[in-house]
Parts: C-alpha cells; sequence; structure tokens
C-alpha cells in the first residue's frame, strides 16, 4: 500500500541538465575541455551529492529554488545551490557570433542604463565584483521586487534568490571555472564571457 510517505519520497532524482550547445561550441572563451570537467564533472558530482544528501530529508519534495531558499546553511544547502547556479550558468551562454544581440535589448537594456548609467559600465562593475570576490563564489545580475537591477557577490555556492531577488546572470568565479583555460586569471575569464552571454536567456528571467 502506498502510504504518504511512499508517494512523497517518489520525487524523480535531480538530473545532469543537458547543454544547449556543444560541449566545444564556446570556444576560444570556454574549452571544450573546462566545459567536460565543469559540466560533465563537477556539476554532475553536485547533482549526486544533493540527490544522496536529500533523502530522508524535509526537502524530498521540493524543487531545488525551495531548497536553497528554505534549507540551513550545510551540505544541502551548498550543493543544491551549485546545482541551481550551474543550471542557470550554463543555459545563458551560446556560441561567439551566434544569432542574437550581443548587448542587453528593450526592457533589460533600459534597465542596466537606469542602475548602471550604460552597458559598459555594468561590464566595469561585474568585471571589478568578480576579480574583488575572495576565495570561490559567483557573481550576480539580479532584478529586485522593484524591477531594479544590482550586482551581487555571493560565496562558495551562494545565490540571490535566498535574498528575494531574481538572478538574471551569473559569473562562476570559482577556479574550476577558468584555470584550465586562462590559469590565474580571473579577470581575462570574466572579460570573456561577454561575448557569449545569450541577452535573450537573460531577459527571458526578468519578472
Ligand atoms: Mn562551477
Amino acid at each position: 500500500m502506498l502510504t504518504q510517505k511512499n508517494i512523497t519520497s517518489m520525487r524523480a532524482a535531480f538530473t545532469l541538465p543537458a547543454l544547449p550547445y556543444a560541449p566545444d561550441a564556446l570556444e576560444p572563451v570556454i574549452s571544450r575541455e573546462t566545459m567536460e570537467l565543469h559540466h560533465g564533472k563537477h556539476l554532475q558530482a553536485y547533482v549526486n551529492t544533493l540527490n544522496t544528501l536529500v533523502k530522508g530529508t524535509e526537502y524530498e519534495m521540493s524543487n531545488l529554488e525551495e531548497i536553497v531558499c528554505k534549507a540551513p546553511a550545510g551540505p544541502l544547502f551548498d550543493n543544491a545551490g551549485q546545482v541551481l547556479n550551474h543550471t542557470l550558468y550554463f543555459e545563458q551562454f551560446r556560441p561567439v557570433g551566434a544569432d542574437g544581440p550581443s548587448v542587453p535589448e528593450g526592457l533589460l537594456a533600459e534597465a542596466v542604463r537606469s542602475a548602471f548609467g550604460s552597458f559598459d559600465l555594468l561590464k566595469e562593475k561585474m568585471g571589478a565584483a568578480s576579480t574583488g570576490l575572495f576565495g570561490s563564489g559567483w557573481v550576480w545580475l539580479a532584478q529586485d521586487v522593484q524591477g531594479g537591477l544590482e550586482i551581487v557577490r555571493c560565496p562558495n555556492g551562494g545565490n540571490p534568490v535566498t535574498q528575494g531577488l531574481v538572478p538574471l546572470l551569473c559569473f562562476d568565479v570559482w577556479e574550476h571555472a577558468y584555470y584550465v583555460d586562462y590559469r590565474n586569471r580571473r579577470a581575462d575569464h570574466v572579460a570573456a564571457l561577454w561575448q557569449i552571454v545569450d541577452w535573450r536567456v537573460v531577459a527571458g528571467r526578468m519578472r
């Protein structure tokens, strides 16, 4: 007989989100080797660990965002955060020179101008936030409840949803994201990422 406990433990396991492009499609900004390690090994490990840690907890039926917003600091929060963050990260890119806008458009462009003055100033501020983050973490462009934009720095696996903000764009500044291709040059890596941002995906995250 199915008890409530049996039913609630039947949520499908978290799985590795598929890349929306080939593993070498973002070269030379992100190499195939980095992609295979970062997506295929690091993210897969976070997914596996999350599935192990969530078993038997009150979060067994929760989605990623719910776990990140409700779980206390600790391994479950860290791994759920990393799965959510990397899902947003990998889906926000497209190959260099692919179809689509190379700068923010429409409402997003207006919001960028209103918050930062210009797209160039946003790039400058996100670059400075990335190089200034000590250790491992994430730099986010996030939207507040009034629709305004801000740059948020999160250590480790943090995500601005825990502050009631909507994550729009993220830069992973863990060394595993860039060390194969850029060695210690985090600033060069972050500067190159602007070439592969899919602004339609980013604009589609606005609420
Ligand atoms: Mn990463």
